[in-house]
């Protein structure tokens, strides 16, 4: 599945510039030329990660950035800034974000698409967490060496997306997932998931664990998320 990028960039001629060169490294492309429209992009598209110019006209890239940050619960889409020389890093400074996270025009288009792909890794890192350990959750045990799971010690049986979803919610308590990125989650090969899908796979799920259900919290408008 090629990772979504969405770019957010006023300045016409960086934005194709940005748009060319990232396609051309096989990744999605999505544009916004305002703060308003690329929050709307972003919350229908769930990209991988945003690029985010800092000076837009309306709201500014500092605002987009912290009502990206809060919406998705702080960790969910990785931004990479876009600033100019000088005048912004104090800004920058403010938002308490890593040097890996913002980069400083005029940039190198090689440097960039560099750290692009670093940050996606990091990423898909993120997201393996198919740990091998067991995993221990109040009367819930994954253990995905064995691909078993029980609940008070009683087996239960999984289909495999039921077992990727739990596996998937429970290795990260409280963090909330998109539906689309539990579609990823899911996805073998070219099997298509949609995100409807997902639902019904949560439902079969939640019956299943019997009393144990709420273990797997609805977060309304965006996904869900396992009970911390
Ligand atoms: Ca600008």
């Amino acid at each position: 599945m090629r990772q979504l990028v969405l770019i957010i960039e006023d300045e016409p001629d960086i934005l194709e510039l940005l748009e060319y060169n990232l396609s051309r490294e096989g990744l999605r492309v999505i544009t916004a030329a305002s703060g308003e429209s690329g929050l709307r992009q972003a919350a229908s598209e769930q990209p991988a990660l945003v690029l985010l110019d800092l000076m837009l006209p309306g709201i500014s890239g500092f605002e987009v950035y912290r009502r990206l940050k809060q919406r998705h619960g702080g960790a969910e889409i990785p931004v990479i800034m876009l600033t100019a020389k000088g005048e912004e890093t104090d800004i920058v400074a403010g938002l308490g974000i890593g040097a890996d996270d913002y980069i400083t025009k005029p940039f190198s288009i090689r440097e960039l698409v560099a750290r692009v792909h670093a940050v996606l890794r990091r990423a898909r890192d993120d997201d393996a967490t198919d740990r091998l350990e067991q995993i221990a959750r109040g009367p819930l045990t994954i253990d995905p060496g064995r691909h078993e799971v029980c609940v008070a010690g009683e087996r239960v049986d999984l289909t495999l997306a039921e077992y990727r979803l739990l596996l998937a919610l429970a290795s990260n308590p409280g963090r909330v997932y998109s539906r689309s990125r539990l579609v990823a989650r899911i996805t073998t090969g070219d099997h298509h998931i949609s995100e409807r899908n997902v639902d019904v796979h949560i439902a079969a799920l939640r019956r299943k664990l019997g009393d144990e259900e709420t273990l797997i919290a609805t977060v309304r408008g965006v996904g869900y998320k396992f009970q911390d």
